[in-house]
């Protein structure tokens, strides 16, 4: 009668999902301040005011059909050719605006990509740990997600397990960094090994394979860490840019994918792109958001509470006994649990109304994630809690 797929990923709550609402729960009961809410991957940063001022200003002044009608499918040409110029003297590339596909997002981008590739047996590759969604995006356009286990020591690549894993049926690999959940930033030397397999194993099948780079966290990487731009060290990469972190805006819906011209079959991978953002009734990116991030495309930033928040709840977890790994970028610390059922580790922790979430979520049980987009004196009044966990273990 109905797709059965669809109605257990429309009635089945994330685990995530699930926390947050027991937080809302337990604020209603014990008031909000008593919560320590680390589910959640929504910025709380406010979003800037140069892009409340851009939206406002083009809203009243522009062409009402410029922002409220259908834009070609790719997005705003002028928007489109403000973002290329603005990357292209970022990372001395020379993009223009026919590279750029406006997108609702970063999920939208890389579903769109995953569509746009997959063909019957073909294979999705990701590294534990990851966002979750993938498997739902992949398995919905036919494909098969494959996962290589996690290197814990730096949640690095563990290239061994990587290489056994690529066969003949490997269309792309999926990079997300800085990474949801372990906060890590693949290092130059991570990118330039895996393009090197890469290439080599697209000469031994003869057919590419491409990576697909998840980037909402792009902007969000602390000092000492540098994000690779991807196109620069392999020419079969699709980006999936999104300003829903960088800008704070993850309820406007908007982002973009980049085809470099050096794609194998550049034409028919972004007609591909366009058939598939097609099927999936995509239509066109918000129209008044690509004219607010045209105009703001060469805007910074702000992450000084990220950085703020990482150092403070990870020295926190260190001194209470924890094992993580330094924060690098986005807004997430990956620790290992104090046992080793996640699940139950984060059952505990709900004892001191510690939200947080198992990492088996992520493909990579006995850790737990800590989302730390929230107030820094949330993270203040938690650490004395996470300590107090924490002895619960030494008895
Ligand atoms: N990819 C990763 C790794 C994410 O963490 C998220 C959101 O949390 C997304 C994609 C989706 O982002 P967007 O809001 O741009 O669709």
């Amino acid at each position: 009668m109905i797709n059965q797929k669809m109605y257990e990923l429309g009635t089945k709550k994330s685990t995530i999902r699930t926390i947050f609402e027991f937080g809302r729960k337990r604020a209603a009961e014990v008031g909000e301040e008593n919560v320590y809410d680390f589910s959640l991957g929504n910025p709380n940063v406010p979003t800037p005011e140069f892009i409340k001022q851009a939206a406002v200003d083009i809203l009243m002044n522009s062409e009402p059909s410029a922002v409220h009608g259908y834009t070609v499918a790719p997005g705003n040409p002028q928007a489109r050719e403000a973002l290329a110029k603005s990357v292209n003297k970022r990372f001395g590339t020379n993009f223009a605006a026919k590279n750029f596909f406006m997108t609702a997002g970063a999920a939208a981008a890389i579903t769109i990509c995953f569509k746009a590739l997959a063909q019957p047996e073909d294979e999705f590759i990701t590294f534990a740990p990851f966002f979750p969604e993938y498997r739902a995006f992949v398995e919905s356009v036919g494909g098969k997600l494959v996962v290589v286990p996690a290197q814990p020591a730096d949640w690095q690549i563990d290239f061994a397990a990587f290489e056994k894993l690529v066969t003949n049926h490997t269309k792309a690999v999926i990079v997300n960094s800085p990474n949801n959940p372990s906060g890590a930033v693949y290092s130059e030397e991570t990118i330039k090994k895996l393009a090197d397999i890469l290439r080599r194993k697209e000469e031994e099948y003869h057919h590419p394979i491409f990576i697909i780079s998840d980037e909402p966290y792009r902007e969000i990487a602390f000092e000492g860490y540098t994000v690779p731009y991807v196109p620069k060290f392999y020419d079969n990469t699709l980006v999936c840019y999104s300003y829903s972190k960088s800008f704070s805006l993850p309820g406007e819906r908007i982002g973009y994918i980049v085809v470099p011209d050096e794609v194998a079959n550049f034409g028919k991978v972004y007609g591909s792109i366009a058939g598939a953002a097609r099927v999936l009734t995509h239509v066109n990116a918000p129209s008044l958001w690509q004219l607010v991030i045209g105009r703001c495309a060469d805007m910074p930033s702000d992450i000084s509470t990220y950085v703020k928040n990482g150092q403070l709840l990870y020295q926190g977890l260190i001194d209470a006994g924890f094992e993580c790994v330094k924060p690098q970028g986005a807004f997430y610390l990956f620790p290992k649990c104090l046992e080793e059922d996640d699940y139950a580790f984060c059952e505990r922790a709900k004892k001191y109304d510690l939200l947080l979430v198992p990492g088996t979520d992520f493909g990579c049980p006995g850790y737990f994630r800590d989302a730390y987009c929230i107030k820094t004196e949330t993270i203040e009044k938690s650490l004395p809690l996470f300590k107090k966990l924490a002895e619960e273990y030494k008895k």
